[in-house]
């Protein structure tokens, strides 16, 4: 009896132990597996993970055939209603909305959602996230949308809802010093506006300086200017400055995409990395997405300066890119972190595509294991935080605990665990989760969020929200011309028989 005993939003009083038919343990810095294993905490930390606990527990919780294992960390988490799914079939970017035309940039880019909607995309999220087995996530969303950057208070009403569902998160406004304008079909140039981004980082060091720690430490800062080819020289001085100082991590898009390789390239002589790593800007401090457009000095600069990669797969993979490779950058030591940056927000799902990406860029497959990626979402993106407390199960770390079931009959049959959830691909079988001891998710029910009604809201939201895209489109075409249907798409075939 699993819901008898554990109170949804709730943290156990007393000591409790979980146990399952698997148990992700760790021993000497990496994960081990123990069958029959036992997990037991109490409060917000891990007394003990093994077999035969000696002591009294307050009660025992028994998971049958599934896998407890550490909470999923994600480092580029999705948390708004995704709009890169929008671009799958639907391309050149720049004529779907993915580029601000010269024209919508002269009419005065507006908030397309109200202050409601966008303190309700990101709580519906977070839902999302936790739903798959994700314990820690630094959001990520897209700002083509947005008057300019991320606000303060929509990142106040995140750190609310990160506290009433019981999610792990490090925030803080997204704030840019400029942005792409397309200027013709395909012919896209970089404007910049310093003391708006000057302004944006002003505001985040506040945010943090007033957030970080609350919610019984749930809620902690990262700076999060948006992309490096948005991003001035003093900008990016400062932001590191300020993440030195606040004791936090800075992310920031880089070497990820054609478009931003040439711009760099065109403003400061070189890719990225190199430019960052001139200005003496690369650090562990520093996280950075997605490195798929990364050169081989690029790499090594990563790794002599400790700086993380945050690989998501799915989206790199749907857009034609990859990491090349997940094995060749952890051979030179650098450090990767996972994350999940597009809809579905499902983990799972990115480890099984970086699995088989990583082993294409291979040119075979034994370079690279399932394990190889569920360290980078737990060990991994733990390191690149900075966190030893997080992302392992034992003695003295964080409660931070997701169960997954192994007896979905979909996946079976089950072998290994890990194996069978990489290979499984699918977060759905998430069937309890533990943030800092709190019961966050229990048999797919959230606290303070109902996730049905939500959906319809969500949804109605997002539909307002494609209804405005010709106003930022190339020459203005109506909806049905910027996303076309996957198939033609007819009231009446005609066929009578
Ligand atoms: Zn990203």
């Amino acid at each position: 009896m699993k819901e008898a005993s554990l109170d949804l939003g709730r943290r156990p009083e007393g000591r409790t132990l979980l146990t399952a038919s698997w148990v992700v343990g760790h021993k000497n810095g990496s994960h081990r597996l123990l069958r029959n294993g036992e997990v037991v905490f109490d409060n917000n930390e891990i007394l003990f993970v093994g077999h035969r606990f000696p002591g009294e527990v307050a009660r025992r919780i028994d998971f049958g055939n599934a896998l407890i294992s550490p909470g999923l960390i994600d480092l580029d988490a999705l948390s708004d209603l995704d709009t890169t799914i929008l671009g799958i079939d639907n391309h050149p970017g720049w004529a779907k909305g993915r580029v601000w035309p010269r024209s919508y940039v002269e009419a005065g880019p507006y908030e397309m959602y109200s202050r409601d909607e966008l303190a309700f995309q990101k709580r519906f999220a977070f839902g999302q996230l936790l739903l798959n087995g994700i314990t820690t996530a630094a959001p990520i969303s897209s700002l083509f949308y947005r008057e300019w950057g991320e606000t303060v208070e929509e990142f106040d009403a995140a750190a609310d809802a990160a506290g009433e569902l019981g999610l792990r998160v490090y925030l803080g406004p997204a704030y840019r010093s400029g942005g792409m304008v397309l200027e013709e079909p395909g012919r896209m140039l970089p404007v910049f506006d310093e003391e708006r981004g000057l302004k944006g980082l002003k505001d985040a060091v506040a945010y943090i300086e007033r957030q970080n720690g609350r919610h019984g430490d749930l809620v902690r800062g990262m700076l999060a200017p948006d992309r490096v080819e948005t991003s001035t020289l003093a900008l990016l001085q400062r932001t590191d400055a300020a993440a030195r100082d606040l004791g936090c991590k800075f992310r920031l898009h880089m070497a990820q995409g054609a478009m931003e390789v040439d711009t760099v390239r065109m403003l400061h002589g070189s890719t990225a990395p190199v430019w960052l790593a001139k200005a003496g800007l690369l650090s562990d401090r520093l996280i950075a997405p997605h490195a798929t457009n990364a050169t081989e000095e690029d790499l090594t600069l990563y790794a002599k300066n400790g700086v993380s990669i945050v690989h998501c797969p799915l989206v790199s993979g749907r857009g034609g890119s990859t990491l090349n490779s997940f094995s060749a950058c952890r051979k030179r030591g650098i450090n990767v972190a996972m994350g999940t940056d597009t809809a579905p927000a499902d983990m799972w799902m990115n480890l099984l595509v970086g699995l088989i990406t990583g082993r294409v860029n291979d040119g075979g497959p034994d370079r690279l294991r399932s394990a190889d990626l569920f360290d980078a979402a737990t060990l991994g993106g733990a390191r690149a935080l900075g966190r030893s407390d997080l992302g392992h199960l034992s003695a003295g770390a964080r409660a931070d605990i997701a169960v997954f079931d192994l007896d979905d009959v979909i996946m079976a049959p089950s072998i290994d665990p890990i194996t069978t959830l990489v290979t499984g691909g699918s977060g759905k079988v998430t069937c309890a989760v533990f943030v800092d001891g709190r019961v966050s998710m229990l048999s797919r029910k959230l606290a303070g969020i109902d996730m049905e009604k939500a959906r319809v809201r969500a949804q109605a939201q997002y539909d307002g929200l494609i209804a405005k895209y010709p106003e930022r489109s190339w020459g203005n075409p109506p909806v049905s011309e910027i996303f076309g249907s996957s198939y033609p798409v007819d009231a009446d075939l005609g066929e009578v028989r």
